[in-house]
């Protein structure tokens, strides 16, 4: 059990004052599941220490990119060997040419890559550069999926195949939106449907292989590879968003999890070991339009800061060279699965774990969770009060039905094991 939460409370009412919601990100508020966010101190391997000094599992890991646990011992000193040298110098290091070299090397089909600062932005990169290289104007994201901030992205799902109909969220004009079409996640036919009906309008298809912003969602067998077809066949730019599930699901991300290959592809997280970094890459065909080489304008102050890359660099290099840590992460999160499942079913609550590799998610009271509409169904309020269970039996969720949990590598068969024990006591 955790004990008082005086000051989380007491620094939550602070930042309430000059910081909107108190948060830098909105998730982070617990508006969903109530309550007051725990504000957060130190952390070490699989454990968070808040402000009031409790202890927590982890299983956020920063939304993702503490693969490898916190404050790894030769992820921080070489963050510190680098400061001494240089905090930013806004010109070419040799470090950016390692760093795509092993980005390369790990993941398949990406002959270039370029450097950005975060996920959001590799994403709104990848999308110009696939409007550039086709001359099309719109795009097709799946309902549910997460592209990041970006106006684009930012498209309300319409329901019904191939909605034309599309509704635009506060601040994004209807220009914008309209270049936006949705779909449901694991729906092959409507995208058949809709790339019959406009053979010629589509620039990019943008996915997450593996869904993890609507709880972790596996593609159906045939999807992802249905429209690696479809993009072919139509002059698509097939656009993996990779933010989360690369160099998290496989040494090369979704792509060889899957075995499908992308055209374009876009990482954050697990590449920047904890610092603000994103990347896109791909085919070198498309590449070459990026410029300074071609004419597709893309830019970064920050892009391959030196702190941010030693960091992602670190973290990359060692996963490259312990490939254990994937079979590690996968039996783990399996384990954490079958215990999930054997706790709730014991206590006959109607649930679905969905998983794959190290991403999980559970869904109260549903069924079969494969899209946005099945997801939505779950029960949010069962959601939110085994989240505060599990919160003071020091289990660290997310703070949203919605979302994936990430492991990562510190955590312990014993974490687990109290992880499922906790889960007992609800
Ligand atoms: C987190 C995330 C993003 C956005 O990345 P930021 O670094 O937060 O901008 C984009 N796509 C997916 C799939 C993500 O999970």
């Amino acid at each position: 059990m955790t004990g008082s939460i005086q000051k989380s409370e007491s620094l939550y009412q602070r930042a309430l004052k000059n910081i909107p919601g108190g948060v830098n990100s909105p998730v982070r508020a617990f508006k969903s599941v109530g309550g007051t966010p725990v504000f957060m101190k130190s952390a070490k391997g699989a454990y968070l220490y808040d402000a009031d000094g409790n202890q927590y599992i982890d299983y956020i890991s920063s939304w993702g990119p503490m693969i490898l646990g916190h404050c790894h011992e030769e992820v921080v000193s070489a963050i510190q060997r680098k400061a001494n040298e240089s905090i930013s110098f806004g010109a070419p290091t040799e470090l950016e040419i390692s760093m795509a070299d092993l980005i390369t090397d790990m993941a398949p089909g990406i002959d270039m890559v370029r450097l950005v600062n975060s996920g959001t932005e590799a994403c709104m990169s990848a999308v110009r550069l696939a409007r550039a290289f086709t001359g099309r104007n719109k795009i097709l994201k799946f309902e549910g999926c997460y592209h990041g901030h970006a106006d684009a992205f930012l498209v309300k799902a319409g329901s019904g195949v191939a909605t034309l109909n599309i509704q635009a969220v506060p601040g994004v004009t209807a220009g914008v939106a309209m270049d936006t079409l949705t779909l449901p996640y694991n729906d092959l036919a409507a995208v058949k449907e809709l790339l019959k009906n406009h053979p010629e309008d589509i620039a990019a298809i943008i996915i997450e292989p593996v869904a993890g912003n609507m709880g972790c969602i596996l593609p159906e067998p045939g999807f992802i590879e249905g429209l690696r077809s479809l993009c072919t066949e139509y002059g698509i730019v097939y656009i993996f968003d990779e933010v989360m599930t690369g160099f998290r699901l496989a040494k090369g991300g979704a792509q060889e999890y899957l075995n499908v290959e992308a055209d374009l592809v876009t990482y954050g997280k697990v590449i920047g070991g904890g610092m603000p970094i994103g990347a896109f890459g791909g085919k070198k065909a498309i590449m070459e339009h990026i410029a300074p080489l071609g004419n597709v304008y893309q830019a970064g102050t920050l892009s391959g800061n030196p702190i941010a890359v030693i960091a992602g660099y670190t973290t990359l290099s060692i996963l490259n060279n312990n490939p254990s840590v994937y079979t590690d992460l996968e039996n783990r999160c399996k384990a954490l699965k079958a215990g999930l499942e054997n706790a709730l079913t014991e206590k006959g609550i109607t649930h679905t774990v969905n998983q794959a590799g190290s991403m999980i998610s559970v869904h109260f009271g549903a069924h079969k969770v494969m899209d946005l509409q099945t997801a939505s169904q779950c029960d949010i309020a069962f959601f939110n009060r085994f989240f505060h269970h599990m919160l003071k039996q020091g289990i660290y969720l997310p703070p949203s039905a919605y979302e994936s949990w990430f492991l990562n590598h510190a955590l312990s068969n014993a974490d687990i094991d109290k992880t499922i024990e906790a889960i007992h006591k609800l």
